[in-house]
C-alpha cells in the first residue's frame, strides 16, 4: 500500500501543481456558439454594463437587427435585459445609445386586434441570442420569431398559431413611408439624429409568403418567411441587395451566417482555459468585429459603391462608419491591423474616400460627422494602419493631406472634427484652461499624441524634414500641461500659471469623462519622457500605484450630476482606476516601463477575471464599438498596443495556456503559457522564436512574420 501511495500521491500533486503535462482543453463545436449577444444589455442611462444590444449581424455587416423592448421608437436603449415585453424587431445602425440610431424601421408579427402598438411578454428562457441566429417566443401571440442575417439583408421566420387575424406590422419610423402591395412592401426610413445630409433615405424592400400589413388567417404552426433588404442608395439597389437572400431558405442563410462567424472568430483559437473564459473571450471577439460597419453596397457592375453622408452623392468605392475614434484608436483598430488587416485596408480606403468627399475625416462617424468627444485621433487610426503597411500609397497621400489640414482647422459646424482650439495649441503649445474651451488638457494631450502619429506618416511619405520636425516638436506639447508639483496633468491658464483651485478628483472640466488621475497617462508615445518628468522610475511607479490606493472619491461639479462612468469606477473596487471608460485602459501596461511589471500583470488579470464575463452585465462600463472588448482580446493573448503606430506591443499576462492566431497568408502566431493557471498571473520570462526577450515589449513586424511566443509563468 505504501509504495502505491508513494507513486499515486506525487502524481496527483504534480497534476494539481502543473497541469502542463495534462492535455489542454479546447472549445468544442462551433466557436459562434460560445458567443452570447446579450452581454452588456443589462444597462440603462444611469449605469452601464456595456450599453450594447443583441446585434444579429454578420461581421462588419451594413445592417444589424435587434429585438426591441423599448416602448418609444427613438429610445437609445432599444433592448434592455430586465424588460418583460418585446415590442418589435428593428433594422438598426446604432453604434451607441448616446449617439442613437439612423435609418431604422421595425417589423412585428401579432394577432388579434392589437390595441395600440403590439407588444408581447417574453422570457430569456424562451430566447436564443447568437450572432447568426435569434429566436424568441412571443407569449401573448403564441408566435415564434426567428431572424438570420446577411450583410445587407435578413430572413425572418414567423411561426403562427391558428388565428383568423394574424398580421405583420411594418413601422417606417418618424416621417418614413411604407407601401404594402399584398406580399411585398417597400418604403424608406429617414430616421436620424444628425450626421446625414438633406435627402437621406434608407430604402427598404420586404417580400413575404403572406400578406403584409393586413390581417390574414393562419393555421396552427403555419410558417411565414420574410426576406428583407435595404439600401442607402436607391430602391433599385435595395432590390439588388435582396439578392443576398432571395431564393435561399432560412436554414441555408443561417448555416452560411454561422460559417462566416466561425471563420472570423476562428482567426484566433484559444485553448487551455475554462468554458466560461471561452464564452467571455468569443463574446468579446464578436463585439470587436461589428464596428465600424460597412456603409458601401455592391452595384450592378459588381463594384463597391456608397451613398456619401459627407456630400449626399453616390460615390464609387468603400466606406465604413459607426465608430468613435476617441474610443477605438486605442485597441480596436490595432486588433484589426493584427488579425483582420484585409478589412482595415477597406476601412482605410473608405477614409481616403471621405477625405475626397469633404475637407475633414470624422472623429465620431454615424453615419457622417457627429459632434462627440475630443481629440484628433483619426491620425492614430490612419498612422497605425500606415506603419503596418496596410494603406495604399495613393490613399495615404490623400489621408496625410487631410491630417495636416485638420491640425490647422476645425469643421465649420461639427466642433469635434478637425481641432477645436488649434490656434492656441499651435501657437502657445497648449489649449489654455481660461479661454472658454472645455476639456482643454484632454484636447492638448490627444493632439500631442496625434501630432506624433502625423509625424510617423510624414516619415513614411518622405515629407520634408522640417515638416516632420514640426509635428515631432508639437508631440512634446504634453509637457506644457504637466504640473511637476502634483506630478499630474493640470489645467494651465493663458499666462502660464496652473489652474487654481485644482482637484485631481474632478471629472470633466479640463478633462473628458475622467480626472487628472486618469488622463496623466495619456502620453502613449513618450512614456520614458513621462517617467523622467515625474522624477524617475520610483516616482512614476508610486504614481501608478496611487491610482489604485486613493479611494474612489470624485468631484462631479462640472457635470452637475454623477455621470455613469463615475459610478462604474466606484463599484469596481479598484480605487480611482476606471476601466469602464477608455482614457485609462492602457494604464495597467505602463508598469512595463518600470522594474515592477508584476504589478501590471496582477491588475491586468484582476480586470480580466473580475470586470468581464459572458453574463448580461458582463462589461464594467460602455463597451464602445469594440474598444473595451478588444482590450480583453489583446490582454487574454498576453500583450496590448499601448501606443498605436509605434509598431510595438507591451506584454501583459496571457489568460490561456495556448492561443493560435491565423494571419493572412496562413501565417500563425502561436502563444503558449504552459504553466498558466487562475492563480499565477506572473510572467518570469518571454521567448519569441526561442530567444528570450530582455524587455517586456514585442515588435509587431517580427510577430506578424509568424512564430512562437512562449510565456514562462512563475
Ligand atoms: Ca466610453
Amino acid at each position: 500500500m505504501n509504495s502505491l501511495k508513494q507513486i499515486i500521491l506525487p502524481a496527483i500533486i504534480a497534476l494539481f501543481l502543473c497541469g502542463c503535462s495534462a492535455s489542454v482543453s479546447e472549445p468544442a463545436g462551433h466557436l459562434s456558439d460560445y458567443v452570447s449577444t446579450l452581454v452588456g444589455t443589462q444597462s440603462d442611462f444611469t449605469f452601464s454594463t456595456g450599453n450594447t444590444y443583441p446585434a444579429i449581424a454578420l461581421p462588419w455587416g451594413m445592417n444589424f437587427w435587434t429585438p426591441m423592448t423599448s416602448q418609444r421608437e427613438q429610445d437609445g436603449w432599444a433592448y434592455q435585459y430586465g424588460a418583460h415585453k418585446i415590442t418589435g424587431f428593428k433594422q438598426t445602425h446604432q453604434p451607441s445609445p448616446w449617439i442613437n440610431d439612423y435609418g431604422a424601421f421595425s417589423i412585428m408579427p401579432f394577432n388579434g386586434t392589437a390595441e395600440g402598438k403590439p407588444s408581447s411578454w417574453f422570457s430569456h428562457k424562451s430566447e436564443e441570442a447568437r450572432p447568426y441566429y435569434y429566436r424568441v417566443y412571443l407569449a401573448d401571440y403564441d408566435i415564434t420569431v426567428e431572424i438570420t442575417p446577411t450583410e445587407r439583408a435578413a430572413v425572418m421566420r414567423f411561426t403562427f398559431p391558428e388565428s383568423a387575424s394574424s398580421c405583420i406590422a411594418i413601422n417606417p419610423y418618424q416621417d418614413g413611408v411604407v407601401i404594402a402591395a399584398r406580399r411585398t412592401a417597400m418604403g424608406y426610413s429617414v430616421q436620424n439624429h444628425g450626421g446625414v445630409p438633406e435627402g437621406f433615405r434608407n430604402h427598404f424592400l420586404i417580400e413575404a409568403d403572406a400578406p403584409l400589413m393586413e390581417p390574414f388567417a393562419t393555421t396552427r404552426g403555419q410558417v411565414v418567411t420574410l426576406y428583407v433588404a435595404s439600401s442607402f442608395i436607391s430602391p433599385e439597389q435595395a432590390a439588388l441587395n435582396l439578392e443576398e437572400v432571395k431564393g435561399r431558405g432560412f436554414d441555408e442563410v443561417c448555416a452560411a451566417a454561422q460559417a462566416r462567424w466561425d471563420e472570423i472568430l476562428g482567426r484566433i483559437r484559444v485553448a487551455g482555459g475554462t468554458d466560461d473564459q471561452y464564452r467571455t473571450f468569443y463574446s468579446c471577439l464578436y463585439r470587436s468585429v461589428l464596428f465600424p460597419r460597412k456603409f458601401y453596397e455592391i452595384g450592378a457592375d459588381g463594384q463597391p459603391v456608397h451613398y456619401s453622408p459627407y456630400n449626399g452623392q453616390v460615390e464609387p468605392g468603400y466606406l465604413y462608419t459607426d465608430t468613435g475614434f476617441w474610443d477605438t484608436f486605442r485597441a480596436l483598430f490595432p486588433l484589426l491591423n493584427l488579425v483582420y488587416p484585409d478589412v482595415n485596408a477597406e476601412i482605410q480606403a473608405g477614409l481616403a474616400n471621405i477625405a475626397r468627399e469633404n475637407d475633414f475625416l470624422p472623429e465620431w462617424a454615424s453615419p457622417g460627422h457627429r459632434n462627440c468627444m475630443v481629440g484628433n485621433n483619426s491620425a492614430a487610426v490612419v498612422a497605425d494602419a500606415a506603419v503596418q503597411g496596410i494603406t495604399s500609397r495613393e490613399d495615404l497621400e490623400v489621408l496625410y493631406k487631410a491630417l495636416v489640414h485638420a491640425s490647422e482647422n476645425v469643421h465649420p459646424t461639427v466642433g469635434s472634427s478637425g481641432r477645436t482650439g488649434h490656434e492656441y495649441y499651435n501657437n502657445l503649445g497648449y489649449i489654455p484652461y481660461d479661454v472658454g474651451i472645455n476639456e482643454n488638457v484632454a484636447r492638448t494631450l490627444e493632439y500631442a499624441y496625434d501630432d506624433w502619429c502625423i509625424a510617423q506618416v510624414a516619415r513614411l511619405l518622405d515629407r520634408p524634414q522640417e515638416e516632420i520636425e514640426r509635428f515631432e516638436k508639437r508631440s512634446q506639447n504634453w509637457r506644457n500641461v504637466f504640473d511637476p508639483e502634483s506630478r499630474l496633468m493640470r489645467g494651465r491658464n493663458q499666462d502660464g500659471s496652473f489652474q487654481e483651485p485644482f482637484s485631481p478628483y474632478k471629472w470633466g472640466d479640463a478633462f473628458t469623462e475622467g480626472n487628472a488621475w486618469h488622463y496623466t497617462w495619456s502620453v502613449f508615445h513618450d512614456v520614458p519622457g513621462l517617467v523622467s518628468a515625474m522624477g524617475g522610475e520610483a516616482a512614476f511607479t508610486q504614481m501608478l500605484d496611487s491610482v489604485f490606493r486613493v479611494p474612489p472619491i470624485y468631484d462631479d461639479s462640472y457635470y452637475g450630476y454623477r455621470i455613469h462612468e463615475i459610478t462604474e469606477m466606484q463599484v469596481a473596487d479598484m480605487g480611482n482606476y476606471a476601466h469602464g471608460n477608455q482614457p485609462a485602459q492602457h494604464m495597467l501596461y505602463l508598469y512595463d516601463w518600470t522594474s515592477e511589471p508584476r504589478k501590471g500583470q496582477h491588475y491586468i488579470r484582476e480586470t480580466m477575471n473580475r470586470l468581464y464575463s459572458s453574463a448580461p452585465d458582463g462589461y464594467c462600463g460602455d463597451e464602445d464599438n469594440g474598444q473595451t472588448s478588444a482590450w480583453y482580446v489583446f490582454s487574454a493573448l498576453g500583450f496590448y498596443p499601448v501606443c498605436p503606430a509605434s509598431g510595438q506591443y507591451a506584454a501583459g499576462s496571457p489568460l490561456f495556456r495556448k492561443a493560435d492566431i491565423t494571419l493572412p497568408g496562413n501565417q500563425h502566431i502561436l502563444i503558449e503559457a504552459p504553466g498558466n493557471g487562475p492563480d499565477c498571473p506572473y510572467v518570469r520570462s518571454i521567448r519569441l522564436n526561442g530567444s528570450a526577450l530582455d524587455h517586456p515589449f514585442l515588435d509587431i513586424a517580427t510577430l506578424k512574420k509568424g512564430g512562437k511566443l512562449v510565456y514562462e509563468m512563475e
